[in-house]
């Protein structure tokens, strides 16, 4: 009985020995338990993009329209319903009817303070371009000072809503901000070596308004329908006669907005289609080309290749997204 006893003393010795030698690991050592991200539901991958680039892995971040996905077509189904009412933090562009837009989202997501427009916040009413409809262009991101501005909402936004990590957002936009500025004078520089009556743009899906402005080029003509249809065969064989008549370096087709007849204008009025990145960022989040610089870089090159400037002027510009967390 007594060497019984004294087997266990020498095990639970042993065993105390043991444990001071185990190598504690940091997590054992945490004192608190880490903190939930905020939960932040967008739209789409372009703002998901500027999101990303301001907070890296810091919040998680999902998305309604999918990567691949035409925003203007998009029909949202029951599970993005579910994605708004489980997210703390709604940011869209909301430009178009802010406050009926604001209203549903905060009837799904519950909160009307936990949906964030950013257009009304980050533009002036002079940013704003109209199509010939009378509704606002969507596609501001054409020109990278918006996108910038846009930035800068979503920075504002985390620091007020997830003070721990301000310096992190604070910093990523500025890293952001630096970026904005060289890749501005690398399209400025392209945008030069364009010779003058080359920069014209004739485009399948009408999103270069902005980008146009921006840089300077004249939007000779589009040819997608409002309602985002198939042109009919009286508007194909007047592009086709324009096209013919304004004997352009090249027409643009948007990746996202694919045509079945634009092939056809292209052969029949003899001029080449240059594919571009309009409403959604090519590849998938973590893929190296998904990322708001790598598409206006990829789409730079394909306007200087088209119109006869000097693509190689895009080469420095860094493609990757800030945050180095992926
Ligand atoms: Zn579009």
């Amino acid at each position: 009985m007594r060497n019984r006893f004294h087997i266990l003393l020498t095990l639970f010795a042993l065993l105390l020995l043991m444990a001071a030698c185990v190598p504690v690991t940091p997590e054992e050592t945490a004192a608190a338990p880490e903190q939930p991200k905020l939960r932040v539901v967008t739209s789409g991958t372009i703002l998901a993009n500027h999101i990303y680039n301001i907070a890296g892995d810091l919040i998680t971040i999902d998305q309604i329209v999918p990567p691949g996905a035409d925003p203007h077509t998009y029909e949202p189904t029951p599970s993005d319903a579910v994605k708004l009412s489980e997210a703390e933090l709604v940011i869209v562009r909301g430009a178009t009817n802010p406050e009926a837009v604001r209203r549903r989202l905060a009837s799904i997501v519950g909160d009307e303070n936990s949906v964030v427009l950013i257009a009304p916040l980050a533009l002036e009413p002079e940013d704003y371009i109209y199509d010939e409809f009378g509704s606002i262009d969507q596609h501001m991101g054409g020109d990278t000072m918006l996108a910038l501005k846009f930035a800068g909402v979503i920075r504002d936004t985390l620091v007020e809503q997830d003070p721990a990590n301000a310096d992190a957002y604070n910093a990523n936009y500025d890293q952001f901000a630096a970026r904005i500025d060289e890749l501005d004078a690398a399209i400025r520089a392209v945008t030069a070596s364009i010779p003058e009556e080359n920069r014209q743009l004739y485009s399948y899906h009408d999103s270069f308004s902005y980008m146009a402005r921006r840089y300077g080029y004249t939007i000779v003509g589009t040819l997608q329908p409002h309602d985002f249809s198939e042109p009919s065969a009286h508007d194909v064989a007047e592009a086709i006669e324009l096209l013919r008549e304004l004997d352009l370096p090249a027409i643009f087709g948007s990746s996202y907005s694919p045509s079945t007849v634009l092939e056809q204008i292209s052969r029949e009025a003899d001029v080449p289609i240059y594919w571009y990145d309009d409403d959604n960022l090519p590849g998938e989040p973590g893929d190296p080309e998904h990322s708001f610089f790598y598409m206006k870089v990829r789409n730079q090159k394909a306007l200087a290749e088209a119109l006869g400037g000097d693509a190689t002027l895009m080469d420095h510009i860094e493609t990757r997204n800030i945050p180095e967390t992926e």
